[in-house]
């Protein structure tokens, strides 16, 4: 059981502020993921919670007690990072048990712990290998085990996944989401990943320059963006982003003209989805063709609208050439509205 309560903790260096004000209370075992561009404070947030790192300010509780202030060994949270940090000299099993022998567990508990951890990454034929002789799939799997070994409160991972190849990658998260599951304990996983964080989360933390932008379960986040970055930052390809006019309700720019919105009238950032989005005859965005990407599954467009490259996504059977004429629909009842200055969802 472990619920980690971060109250309003910042980390500074001089005048700059790496998080800022970061409040949020994770539930025992949530599988929570840290999500945002390089830089935004991702990782030293994670480094705080690990204690890695003194918090400048705010209290860091896990199951009711502030741990400011204890070692990393003293908390019991196991960290993985992207980096495997496997010891080279020591073969699969004496890696995995290492952190057996510096917490000082009784020595008959060591053999079934490591075959117990070993086994649900799958990695029981390899205890004898060295890391030089592993895939690099199968040493993330032995610091995944190392991890599971302790059997701590708290999960903290670091982009476990960024050092695979995108096949292996996919396969991991896979593997990771299904141990999680089976091991049922408090997560915080760090990634720049959209897709992993959206596959992975009970809930997502979007963040930007160390500054939360939005809690919430992935739907939450996919369906309705607390702000234009969020909205620029989730999906593939992410949301389509405009700026143009609001007038009674008709959002104009070049090229496109939608009907029916409700909001101020003013400078507004119109967004819309490619899948939404729909080829017609005749609609609400019409221009010429800039790009056509075949995906296998569909056939991604792309016009220029409003100064904006935007992506509609057609039937996989859609052909045209670059310059012809092209047209979508984009119903009101589709699309988010931000404000101009602001990026708040309007
Ligand atoms: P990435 O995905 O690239 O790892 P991140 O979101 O994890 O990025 P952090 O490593 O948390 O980002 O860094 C947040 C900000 O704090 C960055 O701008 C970074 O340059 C800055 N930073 C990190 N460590 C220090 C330090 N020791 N001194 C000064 N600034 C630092």
């Amino acid at each position: 059981m472990a619920e980690v309560q971060l109250r309003n903790i910042s980390k500074r260096w001089g005048d700059f502020v790496g998080v800022a004000n970061f409040d949020l209370t994770i539930p025992d075992r949530e599988f929570l993921v840290l999500l945002g561009p390089s830089g935004c404070g991702k990782t030293t947030t994670m480094r705080m919670i690990a204690g890695l790192e003194d918090a400048t300010e705010g209290d860091i509780l896990v199951d009711g007690k502030r741990v400011n202030g204890l070692e990393p060994k003293d908390r019991d949270v196991a960290m993985v990072f992207q980096s495997y940090a496997l010891y080279p000299n020591m073969n699969v099993y004496e890696n995995i048990r290492f952190p057996l022998k510096v917490r000082r567990i009784p020595e008959a508990e060591h053999d079934e712990r490591v075959r117990r951890a070993s086994a649900m990454v799958e990695l029981d034929d390899f205890l004898h290998r060295r890391p030089a002789e592993l895939s690099g799939g199968q040493r993330q799997r032995v610091a995944l085990a190392r991890a599971i070994v302790r059997q701590p409160n708290v999960f903290l991972m670091d982009e476990p996944l960024s050092n695979l190849d995108a096949k292996l990658r996919v396969s991991t998260r896979a593997q990771i989401k299904n141990l999680s599951h089976e091991l049922q304990v408090t997560t915080i996983y760090v990634t720049h990943d959209q897709i992993e964080a959206m596959t992975l989360a009970d809930r997502v933390v979007v963040m930007n320059k160390g500054v939360v932008q939005q809690v919430g379960t992935p739907t939450d986040i996919y369906d309705r963006p607390a702000n234009a970055f969020v909205a620029g930052f989730i999906g593939s390809p992410a949301m389509n982003l405009i700026e143009g006019t609001l007038s009674g309700g008709v959002f104009s720019a070049k090229n496109i003209q939608v009907a029916g919105l409700t909001g101020p009238d003013g400078p507004v950032t119109l967004g819309f989805r490619a899948e939404d989005a729909q080829p017609a005859g005749e609609g609400e965005v019409s221009a010429p063709v800039y790009s056509l990407e075949l995906l296998g599954d569909a056939t991604m467009v792309t016009v220029k609208a409003g100064g904006a490259l935007v992506s509609v996504k057609a039937p996989k059977d859609f052909r045209a050439e670059i310059g012809d004429p092209f047209a979508a629909s984009v119903p009101a009842g589709i699309c988010h509205l931000f404000d101009a200055t602001s990026g708040e969802r309007i």
